[in-house]
């Protein structure tokens, strides 16, 4: 999967071989990696998040476990710029910075942070190859540490890795807006009820951010909707006025009273 179709696999080893392999090759890779993230985050986007990604899927069963609940926000608005943050530094930066004695970089992503990698990919093999458990070094109990503190965050916090810190979420919201897949609020149909922001797991603000790079396309506002004010479009064509509201249910709210 890191190989050859998880993007942020592709860019972190397109990133760690730039200064190794010969340009005619690095050309393929990256005409590769960008048709792959486009033709991905066009026809589906964050669709894939929302219906399709087996960590996504296991956070909502781990937020199903009875314990202690509440929405974590980072300060200053942190989840929204933590991704960003990951994205330069683990994807691009480290892996194109850092080179080892052969002259290529490493994947610090995949190395050193990505709990799906640990739990689908590590834990999976050693289950499937358990020779490979005299192998385990520092850094697989390092990247364990990091799966369980995770984990915990996620039975607390509905999809926590999603909403702050998963760069593969920010490569395929790119083209929320003009993608396949698009919301739209009906301002004549909406009662400001609110149950639409209430139910959303990744604390959106809506209609503001209704086709923002956070929605994840759960659809889980739409379905609440009592009265259908929220719907799904599916059109190749970008529809300016869906993105004309810049305010929020709250805000509307307000101003009424
Ligand atoms: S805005 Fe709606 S579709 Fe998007 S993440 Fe929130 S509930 Fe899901
Ligand atoms: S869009 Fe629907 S759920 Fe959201 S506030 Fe309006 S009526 Fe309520």
């Amino acid at each position: 999967m890191a190989w050859f179709s998880c993007p942020l696999g592709i860019i972190q080893n397109l990133f760690a071989s730039l200064r190794t392999l010969p340009t005619q090759v690095l050309i393929s890779a990256f005409s590769y990696s960008l048709g792959l993230i486009l033709l991905m985050s066009l026809a589906l986007g964050r669709v894939i998040c929302g219906w399709l990604c087996p960590f996504g899927l296991f956070q909502e069963l781990l937020y199903r476990i009875p314990f202690y609940k509440r929405e974590i926000l980072l300060p200053y608005s942190l989840q929204r710029y933590l991704k960003h943050l990951f994205l330069i530094f683990f994807v691009i930066l480290l892996p194109f910075l850092y080179l080892t004695e052969i002259g290529y970089g490493l994947v610090w992503f995949c190395k050193f942070v990505c709990p799906a990698g640990t739990l689908e990919a590590g834990y999976l093999n050693l289950i499937l190859q358990p020779h490979l458990t005299k192998n385990i070094g520092l850094t697989f109990y390092l990247k364990t540490a990091l799966l369980l503190g995770f984990l915990i965050l996620c039975i607390v916090d509905l999809r926590f890795f999603c909403k702050n810190l998963c760069p593969l979420g920010l490569i395929y919201g790119i083209f929320n807006k003009y993608g396949l897949f698009r919301l739209r609020w009906n301002e004549k149909k909406c009662t400001l009820c609110g149950a639409c922001e209430k139910i959303c797991p990744m604390s959106l603000r809506i209609p503001k951010e209704l086709n923002s790079v956070e929605c994840i396309r759960c659809l889980n506002c739409l379905s609440i909707c009592p009265s259908k004010a929220i719907v799904l479009e599916r059109s190749l064509f970008y529809l300016p006025h869906v993105d004309l509201k810049s305010i929020t249910i709250k805000e509307l709210k307000h101003a009424k009273k």
